[in-house]
């Protein structure tokens, strides 16, 4: 050994460089195409000067990968593990294993993008409709959504509903006083500026009087309370109001289910089905509806139609409901939901089957009637006759003492009230439990085993259920691993995620998930935390929270971040209700004007009129900036009512707007605030902030700039940043510290179990790195912009022709002069292996390429290949090379079954419909499906599992 290089030298390269996809090589060679010298030159051109961060982003500096997953060992380390026997709608479940490293660890599950192209979203479909036929069925409704937030929102969603649905005039929306705490919390923030009027009552007395337009039943209640709600909603319908059941799905494998007993409207969480608690979440809400509701329901819903080819196809259904269409006017502002926990839960039931299940259910409803028996007999009060896993004992003044010395056994117990405590069992709980449960209660020589063949259940005769469910064959047949293992492999098969190719969405961010970053949600420390867990127990996720909370501040230039809202959606109302409060605080009770451009994201009006606000639209000129004549205009018309300006930056269209500062300026004068929308904040990290460039509030979307992956359509953080005079306006929690605004999540932390993601990804860039990666976005879709132009208009560049983060290719010409259109080219795309770029958003006929730093040069290369070469295919349909109606474009995506038919009729080759380009005959991706026809599915609207004859030709 001759040649010695000092020590610096041989370490690892830093994990910037794993996470940037291209080489300094083939950064220098994109510079060459952009014309720039060196990427300083270019983001010194493309980002305005007013708007620039000084000095370098104050972070720890980088941590390698393995220093970063012993930072977060220690973290989790400080987590105190205890048995959770709190409840409250979380409870311990078991991950199956094959479902746990498959799906949840599974980069084909997790890196998907929402399925809005459902040709190449089959598998993540099928597994959304298994998990929405397990809802339906359980819950005995017509029609499930594909998931909700959490059940919180989901209840908050339902009141909504009732509201729009129902007949009934009334304000008034009755909540069972048994309802689960956060409930109730969630659904005050979300009445109050709506105008609604919750009246709390105890339902065990029957309905209160006075006019009403809804009633949320809590089924079993909080207190573990099992009551037959039949005769309520008879009373509730006959008084003109619609019912709500938030409903355990374990424990409706064994009572009847709300459908049956008359609600209209199911929502409850789906956590229990093999779902971590990860400290709160993420875990999919679900919310189901009789028929005749579904086209009000919120949030996603999987439907049946079919393919060009006549067969049986998934995609999502009745679109036009959503925000994306409708904005002020949409059902609900939610747009990521939790996709990834809600296969996760279907599949749970897929595993177990309704016998499984059934088994489940009983022993966890054993426990909780052994449970209840001991304490009887050994001379403790049971409040409530009939439960199903919770038992409320009632101990006078003891309460304290009675969950201290559970606590000394490493059991946490819920602590009601001076005198009461409540005993959640779960899937996980033992005779072991029982014991320690007792001893606490100060109990001696309880004998499990003669309590266990003297103890009877305690689920009510007149509520055992008597309806099917889960009767469709594919709850029967994944029983063995093998099975369940060959059947996720192939759903995951049937999708393109980022494990296959680029996604190269605008406005969506769809970037590495690297693995470093997702190991450790699975860790038991970090997935194993009660979201009311005692503070000194979650040491390690509050010392995470804060640090992530901190490193955002600095990032945006805020100065207080909060993590509660779990998606972006969420982040916007929380931030709008700051802005709201802070208005009343000063005495402005008459500020409820929110200007939002006409080119903003469906959420921001949605999330508006949530907030109690109006929507003014602001116009944009035809370079997609916000006209400042007509927010002149409009500021002067609503002056004294003007609350805030809602603006996305860069622009939806992906440019740096010079007026930017001038917009903030104009607000403030006229006394409101500006929102920032923060969702395309990938552009400026590390170069600019919003929160020292003029705004007051932003939200960030985690799941799009900081890593979390998509998930298929969730889970997200939203989290919401703020300038210090609205600091004291967040989001609070009732089991954490409340302020003047309550919770807009059920959890204290939102989605927690998934943050220690994005503090990885922050740890091991540090500041350089992390401006480093925003520097190659931007000279990645300039480099796209600069490739694509000879081929396609490129639309609404900035300075000097750049673009910020994403590119917009503009087709209304073409589709004017030869017939194709933005879906043709985005299913041809398809065939040539890759996910579409956004359609049709901000500009309908467009396509929004945002290439993310991520991806390599080879693999940038390889899109505009594909897209030049489809240039090509449609120069030949407009010369008459090509059919006009029969064409590679009009046709795709092509099936191999329908290429290998023997009937081939195309006036084009199979070899031309295949493989247009060489490098496609290595490892093409095939589509399940033929191109779907959506009006099909809206027409003949099917939710759940289609019978299996519906596959057949
Ligand atoms: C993605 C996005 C949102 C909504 O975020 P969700 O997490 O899907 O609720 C809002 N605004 C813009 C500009 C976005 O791109």
């Amino acid at each position: 050994m001759t040649d010695r290089s000092p020590l610096r030298d041989l370490s690892a390269p830093p994990f910037a460089t794993r996470h940037i996809g291209p080489s300094d090589a083939e950064q220098a060679r994109m510079l060459q195409a952009v014309g720039y010298a060196s990427v300083a030159d270019l983001v010194a051109v493309a980002v305005p000067g007013m708007i620039r961060a000084e000095g370098p982003l104050r972070l720890p500096p980088a941590a390698s990968e393995t220093e970063a997953i012993a930072e977060l060992r220690a973290l989790a380390g400080r987590n105190r593990l205890l048995t959770s026997m709190i409840g409250l709608g979380y409870h311990d479940t078991i991950t199956p294993a094959v479902i746990r490293r498959n799906l949840l660890e599974n980069p084909g599950w997790y890196t998907a993008y929402t399925p809005y192209q459902p040709e190449i979203s089959q598998g993540r479909l099928e597994a959304l409709l298994n998990f929405q036929t397990v809802i339906a069925d359980l819950t005995g409704l017509d029609v499930a959504g594909a998931s909700l937030l959490d059940e919180a929102t989901a209840a908050a969603e339902a009141m909504t509903l009732a509201r729009r649905a129902g007949r009934a005039k009334s304000p008034v929306f009755v909540v069972d006083a048994d309802a689960l705490p956060q409930t109730k919390a969630v659904l005050a923030t979300r009445a109050e500026p709506l105008g609604i009027e919750l009246a709390e009552a105890d339902l065990s007395e029957g309905l209160p009087g006075g006019e009403l337009f809804g009633v949320l039943v809590q089924y079993p209640g909080a207190s573990g309370r099992l009551k037959d709600f039949r005769a309520l909603a008879e009373e509730a319908h006959a008084r003109g109001a619609l019912v709500v059941a938030a409903a355990d799905l374990l424990a409706l494998t064994l009572v009847e289910s709300p459908g049956f007993l008359g609600a209209d409207i199911a929502v409850g969480s789906s956590q229990r089905f093999g779902v971590p608690l990860g400290f709160g979440g993420p875990h999919a809400a679900y919310m189901s509806v009789r028929e005749g509701l579904q086209r009000q329901m919120p949030g996603r819903l999987v439907g049946v139609s079919q393919d060009a080819d006549g067969r049986a196809a998934y995609r999502l259904a009745l679109q036009t409901r959503e925000q994306h269409i409708r904005r002020e006017k949409a059902t609900s502002n939610i747009c990521t939901a939790q996709v990834l926990l809600a296969v996760i839960a279907g599949t749970y039931a897929v595993y177990h089957g309704p016998e499984g299940l059934r088994r489940i259910a009983q022993r966890v409803h054993r426990h909780a009637a052994v449970l209840a028996a001991g304490l009887r007999g050994a001379g403790v009060e049971v409040v409530h006759e009939a439960f199903f896993d919770t038992v409320l004992a009632r101990v006078p003044g003891r309460a304290g003492e009675v969950v201290a010395a559970a606590r000394a056994r490493g059991i946490n117990l819920r602590h009601v009230d001076a005198d009461h405590v409540g005993v959640a069992c779960d899937e996980t709980t033992t005779g072991g439990h029982l014991a320690a449960v007792w001893e606490s209660f100060g109990l001696e020589g309880v004998v499990l085993e003669d309590v266990d063949t003297s103890a009877s259940d305690a689920l009510p005769g007149e509520l055992l259920r008597s309806t099917e469910y889960l009767a469709h064959p594919v709850f029967r047949a994944h029983r063995s691993e093998t099975a369940l293992l060959r059947y996720l492999r192939r759903l995951q098969d049937k999708d393109i995620a980022l494990d296959r190719s680029m996604i190269p969405l605008g406005s969506c961010t769809m970037k590495l998930n690297a693995t470093t970053e997702m190991e450790p949600i699975t860790w038991p420390e970090l997935a194993g935390l009660h979201p009311y867990a005692p503070a000194e127990q979650a040491e390690g996720y509050l010392a995470l929270i804060a640090d992530l909370e901190r490193w955002l501040a600095e990032v945006t230039g805020y100065d207080a971040v909060s993590l509660q809202p779990n998606a972006g959606s969420q982040g916007e109302f929380a931030g709008l209700l700051a802005i709201r409060a802070y208005h009343r605080a000063n005495g402005d009770l008459e500020r409820d004007v929110c200007l939002i451009p006409s080119s903003a994201h469906g959420t921001n009006a949605a999330s508006a009129v949530m907030a109690g606000m109006r929507v003014v639209v602001v116009a944009c000129d035809d370079q997609g900036n916000v006209d400042l004549a007509d927010l002149d205009a409009k500021i002067g018309k609503h002056r004294d009512r003007l609350a805030a300006i809602m603006v996305t930056y860069p622009s939806t269209h992906g440019v740096y707007e010079e007026t930017i500062t001038a917009i903030c300026a104009r607000v403030h004068e006229a006394g409101g605030q500006v929102y920032v929308d923060g969702a395309n904040l990938n552009a400026l990290v590390g170069l600019a902030k919003p929160g020292a460039f003029g705004a007051d509030v932003s939200h960030l979307n985690l799941h799009k700039t900081f890593c979390i992956p998509h998930g298929g359509g969730g889970p997200g953080v939203g989290p919401v940043a703020v300038r210090a005079h609205l600091a004291a306006y967040l989001p609070g929690h009732p089991l954490r510290d409340g302020g003047p605004v309550g919770p807009v999540s059920a959890a204290p932390y939102g989605s927690a179990g998934i943050l220690p993601i994005s503090w990885a990804y922050v740890r091991m860039m540090g500041g350089e790195g992390l401006t480093a990666a925003t520097e190659q976005a931007i000279l990645s879709a300039n480099y796209l912009a600069r490739r694509l132009a000879p081929h396609y208009p490129v639309l609404y560049t900035g300075r000097e022709g750049l673009v910020a983060h994403e590119c917009i290719v503009d087709l209304r010409q073409i589709t004017k002069e030869t017939g194709v259109t933005v879906d043709d080219v985005a299913k041809r795309l398809i065939d040539y292996g890759f996910h579409a770029p956004t359609m049709s958003f901000p500009v309908a006929g467009t396509l929004m390429i945002e290439p993310t730093e991520s991806e390599d040069l080879a693999e940038l290369d390889r899109f505009v290949d594909a897209m030049i070469a489809i240039r090509g295919e449609i120069a030949k349909v407009a010369s008459g090379a090509y059919d006009r109606a029969d064409n590679p474009l009009r046709n795709a995506p092509h099936t191999a079954d329908c290429l290998v038919a023997d009937d081939w009729q195309h006036p084009y080759t199979r070899t031309e419909a295949a493989y247009p380009v060489p490098a496609l005959r290595e490892g093409k991706y095939w589509s399940p499906v033929r191109r779907i026809d959506q009006a099909y599915g809206d027409r003949n609207l099917v939710c759940s599992c289609p019978p299996l004859e519906a596959y057949e030709d």
